[in-house]
């Protein structure tokens, strides 16, 4: 399967700065996106029309979601459905996103709707997990993945399309701070991560199922951090905002 390189913009870019920036993003890859990757586009709600139009007809790109909530439709006043994601374009959503976890206090079994929620409905589920700091100094890193993984998973029939379903795993204390995983332990927490879906989805399943990396991934650290085994992709927030840097990174 295609290592997955994905652009998450959170809460950054009006509608026609996304649509540049997808526009320069497309113009940076043109002739250069490695047959081997697949572009993710994640940006805020009210930029995913000008990004899908800038994005249209470009192999190898899709678009994704940050959040949604997990019902068909209803009066859940400022919530998104899953089916309206798909009508603007969306193929991939987040769940889990430890900024919904820590800052908007999504529990486990909040984001574990969520996954069974979005891929009953069609969309291709992006689960995220990841230790904090004091977390990882308690030792605790592989009880935490594994409890993330065991929630955000419950729901998730067993035969699921390995194509449909990732998992990311960012450590809280690398998002957004400069600091990177080092290779061990980026290594070591995505042996935990296989190991899981592996009990979770079966040999093959679970070998096939991609695992993303996150946490201040830059041009300068990508191509180590994309050679470390069972890392399937990445997912990059603060380096994506600028088309160059984010084509230096699809391209490491
Ligand atoms: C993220 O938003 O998932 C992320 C990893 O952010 P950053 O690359 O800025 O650390």
């Amino acid at each position: 399967m295609k290592k997955l390189m994905a652009a998450n913009w959170k809460m950054y870019k009006l509608a026609g700065e996304a649509g540049d920036t997808a526009a320069a993003l497309r113009a940076a890859l043109d002739g250069k996106l490695p047959a081997d990757r697949e572009v993710l586009v994640i940006p805020p709600f009210t930029a995913l029309g000008p990004t899908r139009q800038a994005l249209a007809g470009a192999a190898g790109f899709a678009l994704g979601a940050q959040n949604f909530y997990p019902s068909r439709q209803g009066a859940f006043t400022g919530e998104i459905a899953p089916d309206m994601l798909l009508d603007a374009g969306c193929r991939y959503a987040l769940a889990g996103h430890s900024e919904r976890r820590h800052i908007l206090g999504e529990d486990d079994a909040v984001v574990g709707r969520k996954v069974a929620f979005g891929l009953a409905a069609g969309l291709s589920m992006i689960l995220c997990v990841g230790e904090k700091i004091e977390e990882r100094q308690a030792g605790e890193v592989e009880a935490v993945v594994s409890r993330q993984l065991e929630a955000g998973l419950a729901g998730v029939p067993t035969d699921v399309s390995a194509e449909t379903l990732a998992i990311a795993y960012e450590p809280v204390w690398a998002i957004g701070t400069g600091l990177t995983a080092g290779p061990a332990e980026v290594a070591e927490a995505h042996a935990v991560v296989r190991a899981r879906l592996v009990a979770r989805f079966g040999p093959e399943n679970g070998a096939k199922i991609r695992i993303l990396y996150g946490g201040s991934v830059k041009p300068g650290n990508a191509g180590e951090i994309l050679g470390i085994d069972n890392v399937d992709g990445v997912l990059v927030g603060g380096a994506s905002l600028e088309a160059e840097s984010f084509a230096a990174i699809v391209t490491a």
